[in-house]
C-alpha cells in the first residue's frame, strides 16, 4: 500500500526512522537534470525561445506538429550540448540518433517528444562535488539532447477560470534541452544539492544554460530508494517537480522516511512516479508502474543520425573556459586564499573574473579576495545586484586596496571610501583628498594629539600606569577619535605607549 497519510502519521515515520532499530538504512539517489540550452531559436525550427512572451506567440507548424512539417536541427544547440558533455568529462559519441518518445499529453502537440534513446550524444562522465569537508565523485550515465514540451496553465490570473479547465502555452514546445542522468551514486539530500549545484555552476560557466531555476531553465527529478547498507538496490520512486535546491533536499528527506517506514512495517515500496508538494512538504503518488507509459521509442524518421566531426569536438573542447572546481583550486594554490573563500569566488564566472582582475591590478590576491568576498558580495546582496550590474570596476577597487597597502589610508577609512565610491562613481583617491581622509603618519602631529588624550583622560591614564593595562585599548580609541580615525594605527599605538611610560607590574 502506498503511504499517503495525514501529517501526524508522517512525523511518526520520521521518528521511527531516527530512533528505531533501522539506523543501518541507506538512501540511494540518481538524478535526472533537464537544462534548457541558451539558444535564440528552438531545436528544430526558427521560433524564438525567449522566456515570458505572450502565450502561443512563438510557435510554427514544426513545433505545433502540423502534418508534413519537417524538423531541421539547430547547430548552435548541438554545439552547446557538446560543450556540456565535454565539461562533465563524458565520452562524446560522433554518431547519435534522435528518437521519438511517444505519449499523449495536452502539452505535447506532436504526440511524441523528439529525444535520444539508445544512441545518446554522450555517456560515462563524472563530477567531483564537495559535501561538507569531504569530496565525492558522482558518475554521469549519459547526456542526451531533446526538445521541451509546452506548459499547462491551470490558473490564469485575470481570467474567471478556476479548476474546471486548463490552458496550454506552446511557446516552450521545441525549446532545446539536454538531460543529464546520474548513476545512483548520491546518498543524501545534501549530496544531491551539492551535485545539482555543481552541474548548475558548470552549465552557467560554459554558457550552456542560464541556470534560472525559477523560470524552469534547470529542472531536476530525483530517483530515490532505500536499502540496508550492503544490500542490492531497492525499488525506487521517481520524484518530479523539484525546481529548487530546498525542495530537492526536502523531497529526498521525506521520501527516505516514507520508504523506511513502509519497509519497517513489512510493506513494500512501489515503483512509481511521485510529485513533491512544497506546501505540504510531502511527495504524492502520480502514477504507478502499472500505469507507466510505454513510450514505444523508435528512431526519428525525419532526422538523419547526428554526426559530429572529431575536429568540431576538439574545437569546442578547446574553447571551454577553466571550470569552477579547477579555478577554485588555482585561487587557493596560487593566491593563497583559504579553500572556502576560493570556492566562493570561483563559483560564478563573472564574479571570478571580477576577483581575478582586481587581484592582478591590486597585486595582492589575499586582500582582493577579502574585499570581494566580504564587502563586494555584501553590497551586491544588500542591493540585489549581480556582479555584472555593479558600478565599482576592478580597477577602482584595486586602487583602494593599494591605498591601504601603501599606508595612504587605514583599513577603517577604506571601508568608508568603499561605501562612498560604490555610489558616487569617484576614484578612491578623489574621495580621500576631497574629504581629507588621508592617514596621519606624521609623528609630531600624532604626538600632539596623544598628549591631548592623556590630558583629557587623567583617571584612565592613572589606571593604566597603575597596572590596568587593558585600558590601553580605550586610550587608543580616544586617539583614533581625536584624529577622526585617520591615525596610522601602528604609529598611534607606539607613540601612546611611549608617552604613557611603563605601567607598574
Ligand atoms: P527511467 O528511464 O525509467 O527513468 P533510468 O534507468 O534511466 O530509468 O534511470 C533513471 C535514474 O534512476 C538514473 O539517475 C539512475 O541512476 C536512477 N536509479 C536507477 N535505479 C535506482 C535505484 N534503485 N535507486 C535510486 N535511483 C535509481
Ligand atoms: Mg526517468
Ligand atoms: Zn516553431
Amino acid at each position: 500500500m502506498i503511504f499517503d497519510g495525514p501529517g501526524i502519521e508522517k512525523f511518526a515515520c520520521v521518528s521511527e526512522y531516527y530512533t528505531g532499530e533501522m539506523a543501518d538504512w541507506e538512501t540511494v539517489i540518481g538524478l535526472e537534470v533537464h537544462a534548457r540550452l541558451q539558444t535564440k531559436s528552438k531545436l528544430f525550427c526558427g521560433c524564438s525561445t525567449a522566456f515570458g512572451a505572450t502565450p502561443n506567440s512563438q510557435v510554427c507548424p514544426v513545433c505545433l506538429g502540423y502534418p508534413g512539417a519537417l524538423p531541421v536541427l539547430n547547430r548552435r544547440a548541438v554545439e552547446l550540448a557538446v560543450r556540456a558533455t565535454a565539461a562533465t568529462g563524458c565520452t562524446i559519441h560522433q554518431r547519435s540518433v534522435f528518437a521519438r518518445k511517444n505519449y499523449f499529453y495536452p502539452d505535447l502537440p506532436k504526440g511524441y517528444q523528439i529525444s535520444q534513446f539508445d544512441e545518446p550524444l554522450a555517456t560515462g562522465g563524472e563530477l567531483t562535488v564537495r559535501v561538507g569537508e569531504s569530496e565525492k565523485k558522482i558518475r554521469i550515465t549519459r547526456i542526451h539532447m531533446e526538445e521541451d514540451a509546452g506548459k499547462l496553465l491551470h490558473e490564469v490570473p485575470g481570467t474567471a477560470t478556476r479548476g474546471d479547465s486548463s490552458f496550454v502555452d506552446l511557446n516552450r514546445a521545441g525549446v532545446p534541452l539536454i538531460e543529464i542522468v546520474s548513476e545512483p551514486d548520491v546518498r543524501s539530500g545534501e549530496e544531491a544539492i551539492a551535485y545539482l549545484n555543481a552541474v548548475r555552476q558548470i552549465l552557467m560557466y560554459t554558457d550552456v544554460c542560464d541556470g534560472n531555476m525559477e523560470e524552469g531553465s534547470l529542472r531536476c527529478d530525483a530517483n530515490v530508494s532505500v536499502r540496508r547498507v550492503g544490500d542490492p538496490l531497492g525499488t525506487r520512486a521517481e520524484i518530479k517537480n523539484l525546481n529548487s535546491f530546498r525542495f530537492l533536499g526536502r523531497a529526498i528527506e521525506f521520501e527516505t522516511s516514507r520508504q523506511i517506514a513502509l519497509l519497517g512495517r513489512g510493506e513494500r515500496v512501489v515503483q512509481e512516479t511521485r510529485l513533491f508538494d512544497p506546501s505540504a512538504g510531502e511527495t504524492r503518488s502520480m502514477r504507478s508502474k502499472e500505469e507507466a507509459h510505454d513510450y514505444r521509442y523508435f528512431p526519428e524518421p525525419d532526422l538523419l543520425p547526428l554526426i559530429i566531426t572529431r575536429e568540431w569536438i576538439d574545437e569546442i573542447r578547446s574553447s571551454l573556459p577553466e571550470l569552477p572546481r579547477a579555478r577554485g583550486q588555482r585561487f587557493a594554490r596560487e593566491l593563497g586564499l583559504p579553500r572556502g573563500d576560493a570556492e566562493t569566488l570561483a563559483a560564478n564566472r563573472q564574479l571570478a573574473d571580477y576577483f581575478e582582475q582586481t587581484a592582478v591590478l591590486a597585486k595582492n590576491g589575499k586582500a582582493a579576495g577579502n574585499w570581494v568576498k566580504n564587502e563586494v558580495l555584501r553590497t551586491l546582496n544588500e542591493r540585489g545586484l549581480s556582479i555584472a550590474e555593479y558600478e565599482v570596476e576592478p580597477a577602482r577597487l584595486a586602487a583602494l586596496i593599494r591605498m591601504v597597502e601603501d599606508g595612504t589610508i587605514n583599513g577603517k577609512i577604506a571601508k568608508e571610501v568603499f561605501e562612498e565610491m560604490s555610489l558616487s562613481g569617484e576614484q578612491p583617491l578623489e574621495i580621500v583628498e576631497r574629504r581629507g581622509l588621508g592617514q596621519i603618519s606624521d609623528p609630531s602631529v600624532l604626538r600632539e594629539a596623544a598628549l591631548r588624550v592623556i590630558d583629557e583622560n587623567p583617571s584612565q591614564v592613572e589606571q593604566y600606569r597603575g597596572g590596568r593595562t587593558a585600558i590601553f585599548g580605550f586610550l587608543v580609541g580616544q586617539l583614533m577619535k581625536a584624529t577622526r580615525g585617520k591615525a596610522r594605527p601602528e604609529l598611534a599605538n607606539s607613540i601612546l605607549r611611549e608617552l604613557l611610560g611603563t605601567p607598574e607590574e
